[in-house]
């Protein structure tokens, strides 16, 4: 069952916008006027990068998004259902492979909205899962009694009966395992506190261990071998069956871990799982790029002397690029007006053609073909 979203937009607070550097220069190959009414949103995965190399000269592409000044031309951001770790730190990463300076306010991850629902559980027990950093990620959030799944299970005694088995574990009993003594959550009591709500963040390592203890949590109404009626709540930073990593052919995502979940869990309990999914193709994640953007825009306006400032206008084009017809195609036809969907050849579509369940406004082979037609169509 997938839920309805009624969530705000994230608030402008967490969009601490700085200049761009200004020690990095690049060549202005076409001039846009500086009122341009059109933001883009990049995919990561088979867009940009595959694994962390870059693709389709995506370097190149993303340079000439900047000014001689080293100053955004046009505002653009990162839309990923991609995760593991908080935002900042993936904005460095992405600088550092792409070579221009990317600010955290310009990286959407699939776990960004759950931030939107500190309100709900800021002081609750929560458990979260998946790869990287989650309950770093949930603690940079605001989140105060945030404990990772493999934390939590480590509560429990034989609560993963195949535990012994995995080489690649390594048993650390009621530790935490990354963060230090200061960051723990105050006062958690895990054997008697319920779990509140459940998180995946990233895509799940362990899918085995993580299916077991998810079940024992979501079934016994937060509290592993008691029983309730009441399911937790559980929310997915994405749904993506399939996406685009290092290895030739698509990778599992996301969506096939709860298709997993969801079917062992609805053969064992008897009222089906309710969850709430994230990430992109939701409209909601297109609604709040569109306003991030905008923020972008008038940080960028704010930063120009000679600009006016009161030429504030909607924008006339949200550009997405993706390479995922179901998650990038369809989410920006869902989204509507004023998004443009440009489908890439680099990822997991590889057609000749358009997509037939959900054709792009464009087809290229790179993320530079799409750059190229935007700058042109922009500044024509
Ligand atoms: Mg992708």
């Amino acid at each position: 069952m997938r839920f309805g979203l009624n969530n705000q937009p994230w608030p402008l607070s967490w969009l601490r916008l700085r200049p761009a550097s200004s020690t990095r220069c690049f060549s202005l190959v076409h001039s846009l006027p500086l009122q341009s009414s059109c933001g883009i949103a990049f995919d990561i995965d088979g867009v940009i990068l595959r694994g962390r190399t870059p693709i389709g000269n995506s370097p190149s592409a993303l340079r000439r998004l900047y000014d001689d000044s080293g100053n955004l031309k046009l505002p653009f951001l990162f839309l990923t259902n991609g995760g593991g770790i908080p935002e900042c730190k993936r904005a460095s990463e992405l600088s550092e492979l792409l070579g221009v300076e990317i600010l955290p306010s310009q990286v959407v991850l699939g776990h960004s909205p759950f931030r939107n629902l500190i309100k709900r559980f800021e002081n609750e027990l929560i458990v979260v899962t998946g790869k990287g950093e989650p309950a770093e990620v949930m603690s940079a959030y605001g989140f105060k009694k945030v404990l990772s799944l493999e934390e939590y299970a480590s509560y429990f005694d034989d609560i993963d009966p195949v535990a012994q088995f995995k080489r690649w574990t390594k048993t650390t009993k009621h530790l935490n395992l990354s963060r230090n003594s200061s960051e723990l959550a105050p006062q958690i009591d895990v054997l008697s506190d319920r779990v509140k709500a459940v998180f995946i963040a990233s895509d799940p390592v362990d899918w085995g261990r993580d299916i077991q203890v998810l079940c024992d949590i979501l079934t016994s109404g937060g509290l592993p071998g008691k029983e309730s009626e009441h399911q937790p709540h559980l929310y997915f930073a994405a749904d993506d069956l399939e996406y685009q990593a290092a290895f030739s052919c698509e990778r599992l995502g996301m969506g096939a871990f709860r298709i997993a979940l969801e079917s062992v869990f609805n053969r064992i309990h008897l009222k089906p799982l309710e969850y709430t999914s994230f990430g992109k193709p939701n409209p909601f994640v297109f609604q709040n790029a569109g306003a991030i953007l905008r923020n972008l825009q008038l940080s960028r306006q704010s930063n120009d002397l000679s600009g006016d400032k009161d030429a504030i206008h909607a924008f006339r084009t949200l550009y997405m690029i993706g390479d995922n017809p179901f998650v990038d195609v369809k989410g920006a036809r869902q989204a509507g007006h004023p998004w443009f969907s440009i489908l890439t050849r680099t990822g997991v579509f590889k057609e000749r053609g358009n997509h037939a369940e959900f054709p792009a406004d464009l087809v290229v082979d790179t993320v530079e073909e799409a750059v190229d037609f935007i700058l042109k169509r922009e500044s024509s």
